[in-house]
């Protein structure tokens, strides 16, 4: 009976041998691809944009996370970088940039009541799955969705991490059933778990909004022409903003060198140069990133209570007698400026009319934060003399942030390199958190500020 049984088991290919060309190929995408590359060329190629090649600051090039790097023997079937996505789908991306009237339904689609069944596949070691399952206690805690380990479920997630790559699917997709995302060699980070399992729950990659033109620009000339494809913009109708605000540091974000043909020189560039460290920040979610899950799944339905959240917070809907509150603020309704965790450090800070130093460093896993105050109707400006940490892009470990929004839940203005000569700024407010913070060695900061 073995003897029989055996060579039957040994024909059949084993789950560990299916790579994602089992399940994509590429012909059936090919024209597509193509064709959106062609309607994102006629929509930027004809762009001229004066750029100074010169101003680049040293970015250190091992950050935790470049999608080409990391997916590149798959770049010819996954789309923007890291998602599978279906030729139906890739139709419908097409049509929407061409009719943007025409009505069809979003494909992030929810799972059920925000619950996510889930399984491992043996191929996730102790380190891969004390990293998915860091990623799904992070987003666990931060929403109302649940994962829940799957026993008889027709549909569910499937985390692989015997092939190459980080990748995921947009929302759930009841027609693979077993739905798979890939959690390959250097994509243990948490900033790459937590961004693949956000596109499985629903969530589209920041750059991809409708009013992504409003926040970055893209040079289509730095892209190789094939590869533009990875530049479409997806319409109202496929996804959703929930009118939160464009977030140029969230973890669904693109690095600025994403797919560029010219090594260090940006494909995206912030509309607001202050805004241009900010992008690429893959450390983990943001506080929108959050927020956008939360409105996704209507979490906020789970409260009967309705508390008043202050300065952009909203309910947590794990303990609806709290808010869940922008970096900076702090208390239960985030009523109160948020000083940090640096003993000495942080405060407030009153503008005059004369010049006041601000000089402040933060060691390894902490922070410190200022709030710069003017009176009502005033602004502040800021002269930032010096930074120092580590020089990446989007400043994910060690960074200054200068809060210039009165909308305090967008990250503001980051930086972490080295500053040639001095960068001046005003505040859009009479109020300015300055948050510094470290990761991985420490920060510094040295500022001027005065009432503008
Ligand atoms: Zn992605």
């Amino acid at each position: 009976m073995i003897l029989l049984i055996l060579p039957l088991f040994l024909s059949c290919p084993s789950l560990a041998e299916k790579t994602l060309r089992s399940f994509v190929s590429r012909s059936s995408l090919i024209n597509d691809l193509n064709r959106l590359s062609e309607q994102v060329d006629e929509l930027y190629g004809k762009n001229e944009i004066q750029l100074d090649t010169l101003k680049q600051p040293p970015f250190t090039d091992d950050s935790p996370f470049r999608i080409q790097h990391l997916n590149s023997k798959y770049s010819d079937i996954l789309f923007e970088g890291d998602i599978r996505v279906s030729p139906f789908h890739l139709r419908r991306l097409i049509r929407r940039q061409r009719n943007r009237r025409q009505a069809i339904k979003g494909w992030s689609n929810k799972w059920p009541n925000g619950i996510v069944p889930y399984s491992l596949h043996t191929s996730i070691n102790s380190y891969k799955k004390n990293a998915i399952e860091e990623a799904i206690s992070f987003w666990q805690r931060e929403t109302c969705i649940d994962f829940i380990r799957r026993t008889t479920e027709g549909v569910y997630l499937h985390f692989v991490g015997h092939d190459d790559g980080c990748w995921s699917t947009v929302g759930r997709d009841p027609a693979q059933k077993e739905q798979w995302i890939s959690i390959g060699n250097g994509c243990e980070p948490l900033g790459i778990s937590s961004h693949e399992i956000a596109h499985s729950l629903g969530l589209f990659h920041e750059q991809s909004r409708y009013d992504r033109d409003d926040h970055v620009t893209l040079i289509s000339s730095r892209v190789p022409r094939s590869l533009l494809y990875n530049f479409a913009k997806a319409s109202a109708r496929e996804i959703s903003t929930y009118n939160l605000p464009y977030d140029v540091g969230s973890v669904m974000h693109y690095s600025p060198v994403e797919f560029t043909n010219e090594a260090g020189q940006p494909s995206l560039v912030a509309r607001d140069a202050n805004m241009q460290q900010t992008m690429g920040s893959l450390e983990g979610p943001s506080f929108l990133d959050i927020q956008i899950m939360n409105t996704h799944y209507r979490c906020e339905k789970k409260c009967k209570n309705r508390i008043k959240c202050k300065n952009r917070g909203f309910i947590d809907s794990r303990d609806c007698n709290k808010c869940k509150c922008p970096t900076g603020f702090g208390g239960t309704l985030c009523e109160k400026d948020d000083y940090g965790d640096t003993p000495g450090c942080g405060g407030e800070a009153i503008a005059e009319e004369k010049e006041k130093e601000l000089s402040f460093t933060v060691l390894e896993g902490k922070n410190c934060f200022y709030h710069i105050k003017a009176p009502l109707g005033r602004k502040i400006s800021v002269t930032l003399k010096s930074v120092k940490g580590r020089c990446e892009h989007g400043c994910g470990r060690d960074r200054v942030e200068f809060k210039i929004n009165p909308d305090p839940r967008p990250i503001g203005y980051r930086f972490c390199c080295p500053e040639e000569g001095s960068r001046r700024f005003t505040s859009h407010s009479s109020s300015l958190p300055v948050l510094l913070s470290s990761t991985i060695s420490s920060s510094s900061v040295k500022i001027i500020y005065r009432l503008n």
